[in-house]
């Protein structure tokens, strides 16, 4: 099955006023990209997404999941996994500990269902993916700012997302870093098949992601 994420004509609200109108369909591998000045609504649209829309502001729309309304759903059965600006790394957990805190638990009804051992294999070779072997028991106070970044994507990859939001997840980061953070974020979107969408003021951010773009209005 072809995976998507599906914006249904939504039409969000701020204070009961019109903030922003959107109808995006969005493919498996595919980046859609969001630009737009502070305040026009962009982190408000991913809070939609996700489920977790502030007071204040109301919206009508459906999220649609790989053919599935999820509009309905509670943010934790979206399955929509975020990266933000900070990584947001729990610092009493080890790297390990922060990528098995996301992963699907044991779970009776799960085709996915690992144990412990089977998680701890499959958090290694990721970290190998991403030039982080051997670094499972470090502390995410100890790394360094490209580091804590990829600690965080494989935390939502291994979460098993079926989209990824991406908040302007590159900022913080130096030219280069930026640039190699971005490359492996985006090539594992693509290895995925998920379907994403992507903050950013960063011009060659949406350039690198290669796909259409949107701008919001204040
Ligand atoms: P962006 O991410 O594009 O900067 P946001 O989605 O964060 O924009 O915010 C959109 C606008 O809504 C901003 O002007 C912000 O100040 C305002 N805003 C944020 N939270 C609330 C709220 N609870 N009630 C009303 N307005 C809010
Ligand atoms: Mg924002």
């Amino acid at each position: 099955m072809q995976s998507s994420l599906q914006i249904k004509d939504l039409q969000l609200y701020r204070q009961g006023e019109l903030l922003l109108s959107l109808d995006e369909q969005i493919a498996g591998g595919e980046i859609l990209t969001v630009m737009g000045p502070s305040g026009s609504g962009k982190s408000s649209l991913l809070n939609w997404l996700t489920g977790i829309l502030s007071n204040g502001f109301t919206a009508t729309g459906e999220v649609w999941l790989n053919d599935k309304n999820v509009s309905h759903l509670p943010t934790h059965l979206r399955h929509i996994g975020v990266l933000y600006q900070d990584a947001l790394l729990f610092s009493h957990l080890s790297v390990a500990g922060n990528i098995a805190f996301a992963m699907p638990q044991d779970n009776k009804n799960s085709a996915e269902k690992l144990n412990k051992k089977q998680r701890r294999e499959k958090i290694e070779q990721a970290l190998e993916q991403v030039s982080l072997a051997g670094m499972g028991n470090r502390h995410p106070d100890n790394l360094s700012g490209g580091q804590q970044a990829r600690v965080a994507l494989l935390r939502t990859l291994l979460s098993a997302p079926k989209a990824i939001l991406l908040d302007e997840p590159f900022s913080k980061l130096d030219t280069q870093l930026r640039v190699d953070t971005r490359q492996l974020v985006f090539e594992q979107i693509r290895t995925h098949k998920l379907p994403a969408i992507m903050v950013t003021h960063d011009y060659s951010d949406a350039e690198a992601a290669n796909g259409k773009v949107i701008h919001l209005e204040l």
